[in-house]
């Protein structure tokens, strides 16, 4: 048990040296932040840890509001989803929403694959959907193609998903300045792409 503690003891020494380096550069960062948060992108990314939103755009605390999950699926029954999607839209009018997906992503292959995993599958099967709504694209490919594929077809319908919530079309109809997109990120180069789906109210 001790050397469990011992473990997390680094996290906490590793939180007390970041507080105090951004300090340090910025005295007034955590007193300015803690008043209030004014971000303007909600993100909504895979939970893989290689995948951390903050980080890929390089942007401190306080600049994105950001929801993940496996495979960065938004499906209209998700209250959790919905919930941040209502409050950064409604509440803090994000004015981009941003789908991240990633290649490589294990919760796709997840999907692609015929194992069952339990308690996740249901999860899984909004990707199995999409995989079969786009069968015919699938046709000759490799496994890491269709994976790659898969990766970027299941941003795409997330766009869609969230551009067809009543909570941005309400946004769109009151003339709210939002848009979404679909990027993906390449966890062998850490560079980001547009996969050009963008979506706003003039749409
Ligand atoms: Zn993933």
């Amino acid at each position: 048990m001790y050397w469990k503690l011992e473990s997390l003891k680094y996290l906490f020494d590793q939180n007390l040296a970041w507080a105090a380096s951004v300090n340090e550069e910025d005295p007034e960062f955590f007193s300015r932040l803690s008043k209030q948060q004014a971000p303007k992108y909600l993100w909504i990314g895979c939970s893989d840890s290689r995948v951390p939103a903050n980080q890929i755009v390089n942007l401190p605390p306080g600049e994105v509001f950001v929801h993940r999950n496996i495979a960065n699926v938004v499906v209209h029954t998700d209250l959790n989803c919905l919930s941040v999607l209502q409050f950064a839209v409604e509440i803090l009018k994000v004015e981009h929403i941003i789908i991240c997906g990633h290649y490589g992503c294990g919760g796709i292959e997840a999907a692609m694959d015929v194992k069952e995993y339990g308690i996740m599958d249901g999860w899984l099967r909004h990707i199995k959907d999409v995989w079969r709504s786009n069968a015919e694209k699938f046709e000759g490919l490799q496994h890491h193609e269709k994976l790659n594929l898969l990766c970027e077809l299941n941003v795409k319908a997330q766009v869609s998903n969230v551009g067809n919530t009543s909570i941005v079309q309400q946004a769109w109809k009151k003339g709210a300045n939002l848009s979404i997109h679909g990027w993906i990120y390449n966890i062998r180069n850490g560079i980001l792409q547009d996969l050009n789906t963008r979506r706003s109210a003039a749409d």
